[in-house]
């Protein structure tokens, strides 16, 4: 088959993480009871007025600011219109135009896996209310719940022609943006439970074409790796209808979590006429220069620009700097170790693994201060505890094998690594008379395998060394052991 190249546009929205609905009082949250959280306004009755969130828009600035784009001066809030259930008030409040969303024409930079960078322009950032959501009815029939409706709601569109290239470029678009989203505390970035929501458009065309092809919309994709896989599959699917002599149909698809395919969902004949105009209920935003870098002033150090720092200033592997900045409490506490004093691959390397993997197991997370993060529970690990393990391995207290227990343990009990090596008598015995002792033992006890060694396999030594350590219960100092070990032979 010829080569194709699968060109890959994104729309993604992000519910804010506002305490309330975009243009009333009315509480944010996910779940609950069906229309509890449901006003006149946002139910869309005649005779209300919306007032718009000024935490919601500065959110939205704040990220235009940081995905490079330009913010207006003025800014309008527009009404789509449309007719579904979904939707109370018959239209949406959004914002249309090129110049007019809140953020436009910036660029977002993403590793581009092949050690550098790739910017991936975006088109605009605007804020819109989410719909509500229908739902079917264990007794059969439809409902519908409004606590969702009005909810503000970012979009996050990327520019046409889209820079970002098959299905690992969208994914690492995603993980960049999400991760952005997440140190700008506007969104939580839930894929699964919809607060984050991606819909890539796909077409492909043959390597060398300039014209691309007729685009499809996958929708209904809850992960990072359906993402993935819904773009590789919808690539291929799109390359063999060209092969065949068949037409990619425009169209919007949805994504069978259980053949891991596309199935078409809905034909697009034609763009449909939402007759946007200027919703005469609210007035212009006017963004004073001021005010805009006022927000930039705000911005944190953003993920990518941590990475690198990370590369450069402490020689971590890209993968692990990744891991590292992926989850900014994770980046914090790494910094908070460094902080203290720690050696930074060492730290890094103690955190991406065991403290890694302890963390998965027990479903809590590794945090400097706090007691939870997003329900879940902190461990009782704490930079402290790290540093000093790490220090204790450092000035040869303990042995790297030995710092592994004292770490498990530490673990479950938040006792320091100190107090646990004293309560458990784990330090390192470099104590030459006590290890010959035990080192003669192994020997006496070893007869045969001492007679082959003195007939030449000297590769017995590692068994001899791995007795001594198993003898010691782990607390022998390995380099002081092959020492003394060749001394021992030599006099036998
Ligand atoms: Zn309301």
């Amino acid at each position: 088959m010829a080569e194709y190249i699968t060109s890959v546009g994104m729309e993604v929205h992000a519910e804010l993480l506002t305490n309330s609905k975009m243009f009333c009082r009315c509480e944010v949250g996910f779940g609950g009871m069906p229309n509890t959280r449901v006003c006149p306004i946002c139910i869309g009755l005649p005779g209300t007025l919306p007032v718009p969130n000024r935490a919601a828009v500065e959110m939205v600035i704040k990220t235009a600011l940081a995905l490079n784009c330009t913010v207006p001066v003025d800014s309008v809030f527009h009404r789509k219109n449309y007719f579904y259930p979904d939707l109370p008030k018959g239209y949406q409040v959004s914002q249309y135009g090129e110049t007019n969303p809140i953020g436009y024409n910036g660029y977002l930079e993403i590793p581009d896996g092949k050690g550098g960078t790739k910017k991936i322009h975006i088109r605009r950032v605007h804020l819109e209310e989410d719909t509500g959501k229908l739902m079917h009815l264990p007794g059969g029939g439809s409902g519908v719940d409004y606590n969702r409706a009005g909810v503000p709601l970012m979009e996050i569109v990327t520019e046409f022609p889209p820079d970002i290239e098959g299905p690992e470029d969208a994914r690492n678009y995603l993980v960049q943006l999400r991760a952005l989203l997440l140190y700008l505390g506007v969104c939580d970035g839930k894929l699964e439970q919809g607060s984050m929501r991606c819909e890539p458009n796909i077409s492909v065309r043959l390597v060398g074409s300039g014209t691309y092809g007729t685009k499809t919309e996958i929708k209904n994709l809850n992960s990072f790796k359906t993402v993935q896989m819904g773009i590789e599959f919808e690539g291929k699917r799109q390359a063999e209808v060209i092969e065949s002599g068949g037409t990619v149909v425009q169209e919007t698809r949805g994504w069978n979590e259980a053949t891991n395919t596309t199935f078409s969902m809905r034909v697009k004949e034609s763009e449909a006429d939402y007759r946007y105009f200027p919703c005469p209920d609210l007035i212009p935003m006017e963004f004073a220069r001021e005010y805009v870098e006022s927000i930039r002033a705000t911005l944190p150090e953003l993920p990518l620009a941590k990475l690198n720092r990370y590369l450069k200033d402490f020689g971590l592997s890209e993968y692990d700097a990744g891991v590292l900045v992926s989850e900014q409490y994770w980046a914090e506490f790494f910094e908070e170790c460094v902080a203290q004093g720690a050696d930074p691959k060492l730290a890094c390397n103690w955190m991406n693994g065991d403290f890694a993997r302890l963390l998965n197991e027990s479903g809590q997370v590794g945090l400097v201060s706090a007691d939870e993060y997003d329900g879940k529970p902190a461990s009782k690990i704490r930079p402290r505890h790290l540093v000093e393990l790490i220090k204790m391995i450092g000035e040869g207290t303990i042995s790297g094998k030995i710092a592994k227990t004292v770490f498990e343990e530490m673990f479950v009990s938040g006792e320091s690594a100190a107090a646990i090596v004293e309560a458990k008598g784990l330090t390192v015995i470099n104590d030459d008379s006590a290890l010959v002792a035990i080192i003669n033992q192994v020997l006496d006890g070893n007869a045969g395998q001492v007679q082959q060694y003195k007939e030449g396999k000297e590769s017995l030594i590692g068994f001899f060394v791995g007795q001594v350590m198993k003898n010691s219960g782990g607390r022998a100092d390995p380099q002081k052991v092959q020492q003394l070990l060749r001394d021992a032979l030599g006099q036998r």
